[in-house]
């Protein structure tokens, strides 16, 4: 089978990305041929045809090139990877075939093009190296940030869940890796994650000797292996500079608060649990950002809370300050809302892809910088005064580009039209001859028409020859001599004279010439804003984190929140604390605040109990939202509140209240569980939700019953435990430290009213029977549901009416308790140990063994199997 020339070109291409989508520019379209025409067509419901119709026929699929930017969005949402290969040359002036090339793969990781990027969101690509201690690095291509981490394994899920890259790279020998929902997994081979590889890789890229300047010691070896496969994969991958990714930033963890995957979905920190969505997230609540280098350094707030005092206070004082000065904050954000996002554009600068908008964007953000340093000049909060020093205000660079720059730039810099007049002089001498030539062909054809006395003749332009003189035929005879005659049309012929030559020479060479230094001049300013890329890359961070702090302000003036007071010590105390999200969704002033204490004193584990739809999630949620509010330097919707430092938070929720995911559900809980019980630590604060509810009662009153115990006995830190098994409530009695809390109820005109106030005590036990009364159940059905529940409980109190799961056996602190219920002592072992054997003959005590068989043997047959 022959295969043309093209399709030759094509297989090539494709064997250097076998696992991408080769996109393969033909013309004004992008094909697809072979399997990648019919997963785009499936994807991207592009109609399948095929080329070289007849024996072997090659499916194939395509789109208008300038339709590329949202076919490759869809094709990245849908997890695939495209690589794109574009002609190279001008058709026009190529010999045979028209030379093409790969000219980058996209990946979700790798995407740069802003349309598909969320402005409010770092698109970070990630790689590991499994192993006890493990690396992981990440970088966001979109900005140059990258930073990398030495990670004990059992902690790796959990970075990567605070991290939340899309794409992750690993090992073609790694083995599985942790992963979470949406992420990209990309096989990379083994030897671009080796030691030497990754060295080589980025002593090239950074240009430097050792990593040590970056900060990094022997222990990090993982780490920069996982950030050498970055590198290597993105230079693969983008075929551009990587100069915006200038530092490679060593992570170090125990310095933020630590919350777990499934912590983070189930608080709703930055997405909804139900339907992902942002909208209804804690994260939507506190993000009042006005840029969206804000918007997501919020994020990254967000994800890493702080655990040292002095740095949490430091962001409460500026906090404070933004919003006691007067119009502090909405002025700062004024000013804010004019600033551009100077991360993505410095990145394009770097990569080559910036446009003159871009450029304007930057000099129009330099210029709102004096007004906001100024604001910030002399201020007591530390904070403050360090993001004013750290505003650099690049005098020189913003002259040049405001002398040089339109005010409205274009897109494209090879148009032109968007250096400004007087700025050049040369171009200036350029615009005004290709103007001016215009002007004087105006003049030419009205003297001419005099000259020879045709007032028809009309100076006309074509592609062919350019500008020529028209006269109608009925003029012929008074054509000057030296008109040199090009064309017959219908009505006329058509004349072009020297002179008119020389300038059509000049006139459109000078517009071709001005469009030309116009691209000199753009690519110069660009290479000055890329030498300064250093001083705006920290003046942008700066201005990212005021405009957080003046959100964060504006926020608590809004909704009223107060300044969390912070202790070391693992103490709460909130008073009329708010759930975040609910109080700014729901009316203003309907939602019900609550109090919570939690310390050595009054006991810091709080068990609430009342029944459904009550308001117990609610509440133990507020508690950790509030906590984490805090310690990212935040000011809390409570009146009063004093925040105990957590080194961890937990919050799990019971199986069924989670039958969405579709797993094995109560296995996942009680794995979940088992991680807080051996991890919690004293600071920490757990919060459970209806633990132990996805298997049979007893067995479900029993995990909780003893999770509840080891909570208080080994671990001690603060918990909030929200259950609907009332029997639970008995714990206060044997355990010293527990709180019982319910939720008040009401009924009010035949119907329950939850009132959704906190109060001390436990639930009403009958509270079910009670609302099915209300619901109308019938007098007998209630009646007898009475009984048997009275009998249920009968069967398990003791002669003092407690119940008997409430007595614990003695256990040494430290040893594992395994039941919860006693058995009941043996008769025969009193009579064994009360036996008088000093009097006992021989005889007797033979007698007395066979008696006691015969007792043994009765009691056994009497038990039912
Ligand atoms: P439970 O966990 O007891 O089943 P939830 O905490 O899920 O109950 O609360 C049920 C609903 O009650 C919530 O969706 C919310 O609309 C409302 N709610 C809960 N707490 C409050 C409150 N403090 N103020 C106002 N409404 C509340």
């Amino acid at each position: 089978m022959t295969v043309s020339p093209m399709m030759q070109q094509y297989q090539e291409a494709k064997a250097a990305c076998p696992d991408a989508l080769l996109l393969f520019r033909m013309g004004d379209f992008y094909e697809l041929f072979h399997d990648d025409a019919k997963t785009a067509s499936r994807v991207l419901g592009l109609a399948l045809t095929s080329r070289d119709k007849g024996e072997n026929p090659v499916p194939m699929a395509g789109f208008p090139h300038h339709q590329l930017e949202s076919y490759l969005g869809k094709l990245i949402a849908a997890g695939l990877r495209a690589a794109i290969c574009d002609q190279v040359e001008d058709a026009r002036q190529a010999k045979g075939l028209v030379r093409r090339e790969l000219t980058r793969i996209v990946t979700r990781g790798t995407v740069t093009d802003d349309a598909l990027l969320d402005p409010r969101e770092s698109n970070y690509l990630a790689g590991i190296v499994p192993g006890e201690i493990a690396g992981l690095a990440w970088v966001d291509l979109s900005t140059g940030r990258f930073l990398a981490a030495a990670v004990p394994s059992e902690q790796l899920a959990e970075e990567l869940a605070r991290i939340g890259p899309v794409e992750c790279l690993a090992g073609d020998d790694a083995g599985e890796i942790p992963t979470l929902p949406g992420m990209l997994i990309t096989r990379r081979p083994a030897w671009a994650f080796s030691h030497r590889n990754a060295l080589d890789v980025l002593h090239k890229h950074f240009g430097t000797q050792s990593l040590e300047g970056f900060g990094f010691v022997a222990e990090d070896a993982a780490a920069i292996r996982a950030a050498g496969a970055l590198v290597e994969y993105l230079a693969e991958t983008q075929k551009t500079s990587l100069g915006h990714i200038d530092r490679l930033v060593p992570y170090r963890l125990g310095t933020s608060l630590a919350i777990d995957e499934a912590s983070r979905r189930s608080l709703e920190l930055c997405r909804t649990l139900r339907e992902g969505r942002r909208e209804g997230s804690l994260l939507a609540v506190l993000d009042r950002t006005a840029t969206a280098m804000g918007s997501r350094l919020m994020a990254e707030w967000l994800a890493n809370p702080l655990t040292d005092r002095a740095s949490i206070d430091a962001r409460l004082d500026a906090v404070g300050e933004l919003l006691t000065g007067a119009n502090l904050a909405a002025e700062l954000r004024e000013q804010l809302k004019r600033v551009h996002d100077v991360e993505r554009l410095l990145a394009r600068v770097t990569t080559g892809r910036a446009t003159p908008r871009d450029l304007s964007c930057l000099a129009r953000t330099l210029r709102v910088l004096p007004a906001v340093k100024a604001r910030l000049t002399a201020r007591a909060s530390v904070l403050l005064n360090r993001l004013e020093t750290e505003i650099d205000l690049c005098p020189d660079l913003r002259a040049r580009l405001d002398a040089a720059l339109e005010d409205e730039c274009p897109l494209v810099s090879r148009e032109g039209g968007f250096i400004r007049a007087g700025h050049s002089s040369e171009l200036d001498g350029l615009r005004e001859l290709a103007s001016g030539g215009k002007q004087w062909i105006a003049r030419y054809q009205a003297e001419e028409a005099t000259r020879t006395g045709i007032s028809s003749l009309k100076v006309g332009f074509n592609n062919v020859f350019g500008y020529y003189l028209e006269i109608t035929h009925a003029h012929r005879d008074k054509v000057p001599p030296h008109y040199i005659r090009k064309q017959t049309v219908k009505n006329a012929e058509r004349y072009i004279t020297p002179e008119l030559k020389d300038y059509e020479e000049k006139v459109l060479s000078a517009d071709d010439k001005a469009k030309t230094l116009e691209h000199e001049l753009f690519l110069e300013l660009r290479d000055a804003v890329a030498a300064a890329a250093r001083r705006l890359r920290s003046t942008a961070e700066a201005l990212a984190q005021i405009d957080v702090l003046a959100g964060l302000a504006e926020l608590a003036r809004e909704r009223g929140y107060c300044r969390p007071q912070i202790v070391d010590e693992p103490v709460l105390n909130i008073v009329a604390g708010r759930h975040p999200v609910l109080d700014a969704m729901l009316t203003s002033g309907s939602f019900v605040p609550n109090d919570c204490t939690a310390d050595g004193e009054l006991g810091n584990i709080l068990l609430i109990t009342g029944p459904n739809m009550a308001g117990k999630s609610t509440y133990i949620r507020q508690t950790a939202l509030i906590t984490l509010m805090a310690q990212l330097g935040s000011f809390v919707p409570a009146t009063e509140a004093t925040i105990g430092i957590a080194d961890r938070i937990f919050a799990r929720v019971g199986a069924s209240d989670e039958l969405s995911r579709g797993q094995s559900t109560f296995m996942v809980e009680m794995t979940e569980t088992a991680r807080i019980l051996n991890t919690a630590t004293p600071a920490s604060l757990v919060i459970l939700d209806e633990i132990g509810r996805g298997t049979s009662t007893y067995d479900g009153v029993s995990l909780a019953w003893s999770v509840v115990e080891f909570l208080h006995d080994e671990i001690g830190c603060r918990t909030l435990f929200a259950t609907h098994y009332h029997e639970l409530t008995e714990l206060s009695q044997s355990l010293s430290r527990i709180q019982n809390l319910n939720v008040a109820v009401r009924e009010w005109q035949d119907d329950v009213v939850f009132l959704h106030k906190i109060v001390a005590g436990a639930a009403d036990k009958s509270y079910g029977i009670h609302v099915a009364r209300l619901a109308g159940i019938p007098r007998e059905v209630l009646e007898r549901a009475r009984q048997i529940l009275a009998r249920l409980e009968a069967d398990h109190l003791d002669e003092g009416g407690r119940a008997t799961w409430a007595r614990r056996p003695q256990v040494q602190k430290g040893q594992l308790q395994l039941t919860l219920f006693e058995p009941p002592p043996h008769p025969l072992l009193d009579e064994i140990r009360t036996a008088d054997l000093d009097n006992l003959t021989p005889v007797n005590a033979l007698n007395l063994l066979q008696q006691w068989q015969q007792t043994l043997a009765n009691t056994i047959a009497a038990k039912p199997r």
